[in-house]
């Protein structure tokens, strides 16, 4: 569960959840689980993070997106108006992450595309829908979690990013994390397992595996967009799921 949060959940959030819940497990075709517990009220956060001044923007830095603890903060203000690699030129926003910043779960992907450059939030697209009703079915919703990537900036056209632009900005994920300390730390696709772990093996053979990264367990799985193309691969991202839940000490959902 949740170590941080903003409000005690209503009665028609929680509807919402389960609904986002059933969905996914419909969508992967789990017809039975276990009942698991309803949320629990989240802890109020320690303190408010001190107020910092953007140097390019003028607006606290605070009130983006992600920079909700001190810690966050500092990265946030260490990257500034970054162009440390060739992808600073061509954002619109530069998507430093979002969610709790005292979460237990963290979700990394590969970088921006085009509608999280011109929101400046990751995963708020097609695969990013998806990855909500991932986060519903395990039994958080996307505010009790944390979501970055490995590259803050969009690669043009979609492109994988490129060893030198990773060089530049893995170092901020990893300071990032580290900010967070998350139990644990899902990474999402070929792409983000790949880097994370320095191990070029398919995503096929990296996932559902427990690693370590930077001292945090760190389980690999399927990207959504990878699994809005395949569905038929659901199953599986579930299964790398339940490992998860089940290191968090979260009911699961019996196999098929
Ligand atoms: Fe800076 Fe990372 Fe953006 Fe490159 S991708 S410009 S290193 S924030």
């Amino acid at each position: 569960m949740s170590d941080g949060g903003s409000s005690e959940k209503g009665t028609a959030e929680v509807a919402a959840e389960l609904r986002r819940h059933l969905a996914w497990l419909a969508d992967a075709g789990i017809r039975e689980v276990e009942a698991a517990p309803p949320p629990a009220p989240p802890a109020a956060p320690e303190g408010d993070p001190p107020p910092a001044m953007s140097p390019d923007r003028g607006a606290p830095r605070t009130a983006e997106k992600g920079c909700g603890s001190p810690g966050l903060l500092a990265v946030r203000e260490q990257l500034g108006e970054c162009t440390r690699c060739k992808l600073g030129a061509g954002r619109t926003n530069l998507v430093f992450g979002v969610g709790n910043p005292a979460a237990e779960l963290m979700f990394v992907g590969e970088g921006p595309g085009e509608d999280e450059d011109r929101q400046g939030e990751p995963f708020v697209g097609r695969a990013g829908q998806l990855l909500t009703k991932m986060i519903g079915a395990m039994g958080y919703c996307r505010e009790d979690v944390y979501i970055a990537n490995v590259v803050k900036c969009r690669p043009p056209g979609n492109r994988n990013p490129e060893p030198d632009e990773i060089e530049a900005c893995e170092p901020f994920l990893r300071t990032q994390i580290a900010a967070i300390r998350p139990k644990v730390v899902v990474a999402l696709g070929k792409f983000a397992a790949q880097t994370l772990l320095r191990d070029t093996s398919p995503i096929s053979r990296l996932r559902g595996r427990w690693f370590e990264y930077e001292g945090v367990r760190l389980m690999p799985t399927f990207h959504p967009a990878y699994l809005l193309r395949s569905p038929n691969e659901k199953g599986k991202a579930w299964e790398d799921l339940q490992h998860v839940m089940k290191e968090l000490g979260k009911a699961m959902g019996k196999d098929r």
